[in-house]
């Protein structure tokens, strides 16, 4: 199953992707999450991305395209790969689809999940996430004992970008840079659109139920 979930920063992709990787036995890849630890690492890559991801800029494609193609030749990705934050401009779109045609794993279904835009601040300023890439809210998903991630038991902590003026400048480039996509997407007949309001388990039910059909 090839899948990218598509959205904007708050809509809940790595909230499903969790659940989604385990109920279909394929990686969560996320972008997000790769760059994250090479910041917390300390790695070259980290240290060139921590810039643009504290300002809520993308990182130079390249960066990204390089990133990707390393990740998807790996070989728990033989069974099919969950894409959460990639790709998010029209050359990482136009790259993705010439790793894939190379690797023959074309992309099958593209989910965009809509959530409207204060919704998406309230999500994001009420995030908390743990370094296992577990995401959680204080309000809408708190963990069963305060600030401890359930999966792992790691203490949990507020991303530096989940400030208010740092999210309203991702979601400016996600308006800018990556919702265009959206039609790239229509236009190859791979999106799928997903309501991302309302129970985390309504939603993954939906989007569950459209997956059921590419097994
Ligand atoms: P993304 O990966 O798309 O940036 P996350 O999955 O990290 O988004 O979710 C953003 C925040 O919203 C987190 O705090 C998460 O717990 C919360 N969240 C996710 N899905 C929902 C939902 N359906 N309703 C309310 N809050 C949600
Ligand atoms: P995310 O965890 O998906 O919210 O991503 C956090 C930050 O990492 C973004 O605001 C960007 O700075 C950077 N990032 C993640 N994925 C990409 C990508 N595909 N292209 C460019 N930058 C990215």
């Amino acid at each position: 199953m090839n899948v990218v979930l598509f959205g904007p920063p708050g809509a809940g992709k790595g909230t499903q992707a969790k659940e989604l990787a385990k109920h279909y036995q394929i990686p969560h890849i996320s972008t997000g999450d790769i760059l994250r630890a090479n910041v917390r690492d300390g790695t070259e890559l980290g240290k060139e991305a921590k810039g643009y991801m504290d300002k809520g800029e993308l990182v130079p494609d390249e960066v990204l395209i390089g990133i990707i193609k390393n990740r998807l030749a790996e070989s728990d990705c033989k069974p099919g790969y969950l894409l959460d934050g990639y790709p998010r401009t029209t050359p990482q779109a136009d790259a993705l689809s010439a790793i894939l045609e190379e690797i023959g794993m074309p992309l099958e279904v593209v989910l965009n999940i809509d959530v409207a835009d204060e919704e998406l601040v309230t999500r994001l300023c009420g995030r908390y996430v743990c370094t296992c890439g577990e995401s959680y809210h204080m309000k809408f998903n708190p963990p069963e004992k305060e600030n401890v991630c359930d999966a792992c038991g790691a203490e949990l902590y507020q991303r530096d970008d989940d400030k208010e003026d740092v999210i309203r400048q991702r979601l400016d480039s996600y308006k800018e840079k990556t919702q265009p996509l959206i039609n790239y997407y229509k236009e190859k007949g791979l999106l799928v659109d997903i309501n991302g309001t309302g129970a985390i388990d309504r939603v993954f039910s939906d989007i569950s139920n459209t997956l059921d059909q590419y097994k």
